[in-house]
């Protein structure tokens, strides 16, 4: 199912403030189901349609890549979409381009308010949203789950037991999740946070066994989609010389946190680095 559709993802090498790193080039998967999601998605899918689903249902932001990639899946999969939004004030207003590329692909869009949002996995809510919309496979927040880790471990080949680091950015933990399961003892996984705050190193500890890895946000520039001019032109000056475009929420954040630690000496000279690059560029502003 999902397999047919991936397109061929290179490795590059580039060398970045004088080390050497790999990029694993996840953004080329798929055009619309980009970079990690694709990973995320493929056994949920597989799954709804083994259990015989013809909806499935989603929650995120306005500015959601997994809303954008489930949509896209949903219609090329054969089945209906129905996306909870966080924010009740954009349900009259202009689409963003997730948003518009969601329901181009058929996507409803079903506002709610933040407040409501919030309890996105308390059980009284989910019942009442399997209510309002019958017989529709539950895709949680950002796509993460045991079936998104059992993915996202494919992200990692036995080929890649050379490489001593692999970072990621991380929003849910989903994917810094599988690849950690993969990874074996003496490598080290580093995960970039697009947010603020440590309570993502308590919910990755819930799904991994191991502790080759954590999490830093000292790269997090305030928050989830916050940004500074200083973020904005490391990410203009990284494309314009590797030819590898970023986006502002995840990627560009994790690379310049990459980049601020070779400049501190923190990987030894001749580490082997391997950087995913998640993708995300659907929901690029810059
Ligand atoms: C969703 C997303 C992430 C976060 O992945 P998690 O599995 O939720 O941690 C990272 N990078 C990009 C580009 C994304 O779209």
């Amino acid at each position: 199912m999902f397999d047919t559709i991936a397109q061929q993802v290179q490795d590059q090498e580039i060398s970045l403030n004088g080390l050497n790193i790999t990029v694993r080039r996840l953004d080329q998967i798929h055009p619309h189901i980009s970079g990690n999601k694709f990973y995320k998605l493929k056994y949920n899918f597989i799954e709804a349609k083994r259990q015989g689903f013809q909806k499935v249902m989603t929650f995120g932001g306005a500015y959601s890549n997994h809303i954008a990639a489930t949509g896209f899946a949903a219609h090329q999969f054969g089945f209906q979409s129905i996306g909870i939004i966080r924010g009740e004030e954009l349900k009259n207003s202009a689409r963003n381009h997730t948003l518009a590329t969601a329901e181009r692909f058929g996507m409803a869009l079903h506002f709610i308010s933040r407040e409501a949002y919030r309890h996105k996995n308390d059980p009284e809510f989910l019942a009442h949203l399997a209510q309002r919309f019958p017989e529709s496979y539950l895709i949680p927040e950002g796509g993460t789950n045991s079936l998104a880790i059992q993915g996202t471990q494919e992200i990692l080949k036995d080929a890649d037991q050379t490489f001593d680091f692999i970072c990621c950015a991380v929003g849910t933990g989903g994917t810094i999740s599988g690849l950690i399961e993969r990874s074996l003892s003496h490598q080290r996984i580093i995960g970039f946070s697009a947010l603020k705050g440590n309570f993502l190193n308590d919910e990755v500890k819930l799904l991994t066994g191991k502790n080759n890895w954590h999490i830093t946000d000292d790269y997090c520039f305030g928050g989830y989609a916050k940004t500074r001019p200083e973020l904005i032109q490391f990410i203009e000056k990284f494309e314009y010389e590797y030819r590898i475009p970023l986006e502002q929420v995840y990627t560009g954040k994790m690379m310049f946190g990459i980049h601020d630690l070779i400049q501190q000496n923190y990987f030894p000279k001749n580490a082997k680095v391997l950087v995913i690059h998640s993708g995300g560029l659907q929901g690029r502003t810059i």
